[in-house]
């Protein structure tokens, strides 16, 4: 394809009326855009894999660029695909419009969505915001897979695994697991691994098949591998409102993670309706590949701009989903970041959804120029209610993700002490490494589903014999401060399951499609490392009531009363508590020497956090004159 070619994309007609199939009465009317297509064809098909269609028809074309027919019947149940000639090619694809499909989403079902909601969904609501969000990222097969969390078989690695309530350990019942144990630890939002339908795993295939599911193959439909029945259209849909019920009842809001900046192929449905239009290009006419896997999608385009928009919209609408995850942000533009950003809160209110990603790319991308990219640079020219995940405070807390030996504050890194006090205020007008408008746009968190868990991570930087099962003290220790670190910081905190239960994948750093006992949930973990679980729920407990961490205004950062650096590797910030009902003022003190010291205090304080009591409000220890550090540590005292 020449340049000229190439431009020419950017010339075709947009389309602003419905899409995808339309059930009316008696009648199913189906809608593709396609502008450079020279025929379509509709498939009827009775099952979603195997038979050959036993109905087609010819859809007509209007001067927007889209197709249409409709057929005289209510076609409620019926599998269905297109097939798109154009002048050298023929292409037989899924509707991307398609709520749902048969096995592996080869073909799109027509289905009356009403008919799909339990019982109640109507009346189903996001439970009520607390005062911090805290985000908790979980894998829907990987949680609930192990035979010892008690779920049962049936349910075990599928949605309907997380509608199962008072589950607890099979060895031990005063345990809970599942959903019990997510309410048990106090967060507040459950952020969900693709659930929208990926390529890599066969949904006919065996349980043992895994993968995390960054490959979308269709952005609205439900994977069918979390289904008890892959093969039924209306099954996926209706077990994933379950489990989002199920999760809302206890208290829980469901964040989705959501991938629109590359597909599982170029050869995906979005390239075979109209070739090339979704997708960046290089000069040379290959694929862009800014994603590392292949292909990057075209965010800017105004067909694209509506596709992830419409996507973004329906999940919400349809699924109650109350926040977004967009995997590499960095590659998608700013305009459409900010449009579903006003959309959302248009909708529901502002920043009742949330929005954040990674601000970053695997590698350069062939954005079309004038567009903005909404990465790291990106952050003042995206709403403030668009956040990021901020990597500075990770690898300044636990050391790069690029070097199992590279060391953070935690585990004896010389760090630069300077960037504590951007990290504190959640980067809100921060250096280089990170400049956010407010905390409001910070993610904070040490550990996600990629590279080595904390962990790991840690086991190689504090524990010369890396037996990673071991919960040794020293790697206990610099857990519990690295857990500290980020809950006493400004910001969104966030973390992967099992964060809190010295979670390991035995070293190994991109587990994507490792088997399932590298990458499952280990629920004999939670009462292994129940003293470090206890931890992180004191801190979760803590942090809620300490608006000098929770306050994501502007003036939050007027709070940092005083930073200063007693000690060479010891950071002491004065932070502004009020609107709280406990102290005025808090002493937060991060602490990394070499030996113990003793830090002289101007009066008396109360002891609240510390290595050995994450949460001490009810039981506080007064201080008077000065404070023995150990370290690695986290004090915070309270006047
Ligand atoms: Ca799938």
């Amino acid at each position: 394809m020449s340049h000229t070619d190439m431009n020419k994309l950017d010339t075709l007609p947009y389309y602003s009326g419905p899409l995808g199939f339309e059930l009316k009465g008696n009648e199913t009317i189906f809608r593709l855009w396609a502008p450079t297509a020279k025929e379509v064809t509709l498939n009827l098909y009775k099952d979603g894999l195997f038979s050959t269609a036993y109905k087609e028809a010819y859809l007509d074309r209007y001067q927007d660029g889209h197709w249409e027919v409709r057929i005289g019947e209510n076609l409620e149940g019926t599998y269905y695909d297109f097939i798109i000639s154009t002048h050298d090619r023929e292409y037989q694809s899924i509707d991307p419009y398609a709520v749902t499909s048969g096995a592996n989403g080869k073909r799109a079902m027509v289905l009356d969505l009403k008919k799909t909601d339990p019982e109640g969904w109507a009346e189903d609501k996001a439970p009520k915001r607390e005062a911090e969000d805290i985000i908790y990222e979980i894998h829907v097969k990987d949680f609930t897979y192990q035979k010892f969390s008690g779920i049962s078989n049936r349910a075990r690695g599928k949605f309907i695994a997380l509608t199962e309530k008072d589950t607890h350990l099979t060895f031990d019942d005063t345990f809970p697991t599942g959903i019990s144990y997510l309410k048990s630890l106090g967060i507040t939002h459950v952020q969900l691994m693709p659930i929208f339908d990926y390529g890599s795993v066969d949904e006919m295939g065996s349980d043992d098949e895994f993968n995390w599911g960054y490959d979308p193959e269709n952005y609205n439909v439900p994977e069918g591998s979390y289904s008890t029945d892959a093969e039924k259209g209306e099954v996926r849909v209706r077990e994933l409102k379950e489990m989002i019920k199920a999760l809302h009842e206890s208290g829980l809001r469901v964040i989705m993670d959501v991938v629109y900046n590359h597909t599982y192929r170029l050869d995906s449905p979005l390239f075979r309706i109209e070739p090339w239009y979704f997708y960046r290009r290089n000069r040379d006419g290959s694929a862009s590949n800014g994603s590392g896997c292949g292909n990057d999608i075209a965010s800017e385009r105004p067909m694209v701009h509506r596709y992830i928009l419409d996507s973004v919209l329906y999940w919400a609408r349809e699924y109650h989903i109350d926040g977004f995850r967009f995997d590499l942000m960095g590659l998608i533009d700013t305009r459409l970041m900010n449009d579903i950003r006003e959309n959302l809160d248009r909708l529901y209110g502002k920043d009742e959804k949330l929005i954040y990603g990674e601000p970053w790319a695997a590698g350069g991308t062939a954005v079309k120029e004038g567009f903005q990219l909404a990465d790291k640079n990106a952050m003042t020219l995206l709403s403030n209610g668009i956040g990021a995940f901020s990597d500075s405070t990770r690898d300044l807390i636990k050391g790069s993700n690029f070097d199992s030996r590279s060391t953070g504050f935690v585990n004896g890194g010389a760090v630069e002490m300077n960037l504590l006090r951007h990290a504190v205020a959640g980067w809100m007008n921060g250096d280089w490494h990170f400049r956010t408008q407010t905390a409001n746009q910070t993610i904070q968190y040490v550990s996600s589903h990629d590279d080595w868990t904390l962990w790991d991570k840690l086991k190689f930087t504090c524990d010369d014999k890396e037996d990673f099962l071991i919960l040794d003290e020293k790697t206990v220790k610099a857990n519990k401060a690295a857990a500290a670190m980020y809950f006493t910081m400004q910001g969104r905190p966030f973390m992967l399951s099992g964060e809190e239960a010295a979670r390991s994948k035995i070293g190994v750093k991109n587990s994507y499609n490792t088997p399932l006992f590298i990458n499952r949930f280990d629920w004999t973990r939670t009462k292994d490392a129940k003293e470090l679980v206890e931890y992180y729920k004191g801190l979760i407990a803590l942090r809620k009531k300490m608006k000098a961490f929770t306050d994501k205004s502007e003036k939050a950062i007027e709070r940092i009363k005083e930073f200063t650096l007693p000690y060479k590797k010891t950071a002491l910030i004065t932070l502004d508590n009020s609107g709280s009902n406990n102290y005025s003022t808090l002493l937060l003190i991060y602490t990394n020497e070499d030996k113990r010291i003793e830090l002289s205090l101007d009066g008396e304080y109360d002891l609240i956090l510390d290595p050995e009591c994450s949460n001490r409000l009810s039981s506080p220890i007064k201080v008077k004159d000065s404070l023995k550090l150990d370290a690695p540590a986290v004090y915070l005292l309270g006047c």
